[in-house]
């Protein structure tokens, strides 16, 4: 529920709009109840916003000029996959990653951010992947 919705607004000439979130703080985005999520996320729990939250309807859904329509499964199909090589050499990182994360728990977050995992360009904000059953794809193929 949004509580504080007027801090996501601004008057422009004597009527309520839209504030710029380039310009509003993590706590006010979260006081308007948004978390913090990957854009793919956000597309994601549009779609599921759009069909009633039902992942089946959203799998189904036949608006396909919609902008959000390629999105919709929380992937981005414009990117080619991961070469074997380069599966292993993220996996090897988060590895890496997770034992430091493990060894050194006080990491700031600059040194987070100066990783190996970041230095590789690997976005930070790279979806989390859902089970084929939460997004409602048939496993073996599209229908
Ligand atoms: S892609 Fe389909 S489910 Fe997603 S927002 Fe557009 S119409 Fe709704």
């Amino acid at each position: 529920m949004i509580c504080h919705r007027q801090i996501g607004l601004e008057q422009r000439d004597g009527d309520d709009v839209g504030r710029d979130p380039r310009a509003m703080s993590a706590d006010e985005l979260k006081q308007l109840g948004h978390n913090r999520v990957s854009p793919l996320r956000a597309l994601r729990l549009k779609c599921l916003d759009c069909c009633n939250e039902s992942a089946q309807e959203v799998r189904l859904c036949t608006a396909v000029d919609c902008a959000s329509w390629p999105f919709r499964l929380a992937k981005n199909p414009w990117l080619s996959p991961l070469s074997a090589e380069a599966r292993a050499q993220k996996a090897d990182l988060m590895r890496r990653n997770r034992v430091s994360a493990l060894t050194t728990p006080d990491k700031n977050q600059v040194q987070i951010d100066a990783s190996d995992f970041d230095r590789l360009g690997v976005p930070k904000d790279t979806a989390v992947d859902l089970p084929s059953s939460k997004l409602g794809v048939a496993e073996g193929g599209a229908s």
